[in-house]
């Protein structure tokens, strides 16, 4: 507000001078000169100062969201072992009390390892650890990662793989976690029961494009790039429920990129799905 403020009185100053002294040439150019000075130096500073405002707001939403994600599991493991201490709870109870403390910790786990990997993707000269991959059964150990998560059947996530064979090099590790976390969003963005189909689709070219389909929420046209930044979340979506860091995307992006490929996400609208592209060379 400054900033525009500012620019305003610069303007009507400026534009007054000029016109007390429409003669003196030489003070006008001068004059215009330094005015398109401050102008800029003026308007570089509210941008900087919007963005520097957004990022700490960001940054804001993260450290609330990393709490959250922290605390709820911490919480939930403290309350079943003060049950399990003070009170007498029976075989039954007791294995399935184990159960959701293991669920927990895994939930907590994954949070750690989410911010760990996101610190490690940034890393440019982090080499990587590569070796020749099967697409297909990378594909598919990602789908039945997430199958177990969140206990779903085959038909809830569908997988459609070529006949040939898709053989890239990579690191192993990053591009689980590209798939995982692609399909991870797709159960957690789903309306009702999850419906997701994974297609793999070889080109001639050598080059692999993987559709990641959902019928979920969907993402409105101008918050398609903007899901890929760093601690970006749709605010208010119809899943405000859904857990989340903002960082998912933002390390699915990252390992793509270094894998020397693309990614990006369609929806035809709210509430209309989503689908996510991964475009990637093959060896
Ligand atoms: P997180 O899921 O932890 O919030 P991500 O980086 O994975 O972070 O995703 C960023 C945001 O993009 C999400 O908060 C959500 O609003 C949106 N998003 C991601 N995947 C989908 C999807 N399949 N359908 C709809 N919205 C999605």
């Amino acid at each position: 507000m400054l900033g525009i403020c500012l620019i305003a009185i610069a303007v009507a100053l400026n534009v007054g001078w000029i016109l007390l002294n429409v003669r003196e040439v030489a003070l006008l150019i001068f004059g215009i000169v330094f005015f398109a000075v401050i102008i800029t130096g003026l308007t570089l500073n509210t941008i900087f100062l919007f963005r520097e405002i957004r990022r700490n707001e960001q940054h804001d939403a993260f450290l609330n969201a990393v709490t959250h994600e922290l605390k709820t599991p911490i919480a939930s493991i403290r309350l079943y072992l003060e049950t399990l201490k003070t009170r007498d709870v029976d075989d039954k109870k007791r294995a399935e009390f184990y159960d959701i403390m293991l669920a927990d910790s895994d939930r907590l786990l994954g949070t750690v390892e989410q911010v760990l990997q996101a610190s490690r993707t940034r890393e440019k000269s982090r080499a990587m650890d590569l070796s020749e991959i099967d697409l297909s059964e990378l594909l598919e150990e990602a789908a039945s990662i997430t199958r177990a998560r969140y206990d779903l059947d085959d038909a809830a996530i569908r997988y459609t793989s070529p006949v040939e064979k898709a053989k890239i090099v990579g690191d192993r590790s990053e591009l689980t976690t590209v798939f995982s976390n692609l399909i991870d969003n797709a159960v957690k963005y789903s309306i009702g029961a999850p419906k997701i189909s994974i297609r793999l689709k070889l080109s001639r070219l050598n080059n692999a494009d993987i559709f990641i389909r959902d019928s979920g929420i969907g993402i409105a046209r101008g918050d398609l790039k903007r899901v890929f930044k760093r601690f970006y979340r749709v605010p208010n979506s119809a899943a405000k429920d859904a857990k989340g860091t903002g960082l998912g995307l933002s390390i699915v992006r990252s390992i793509v990129e270094k894998h020397g490929g693309w990614v990006k996400a369609e929806s035809r609208g709210l509430e209309k799905g989503s689908t996510f592209i991964v475009h990637l060379p093959l060896s």
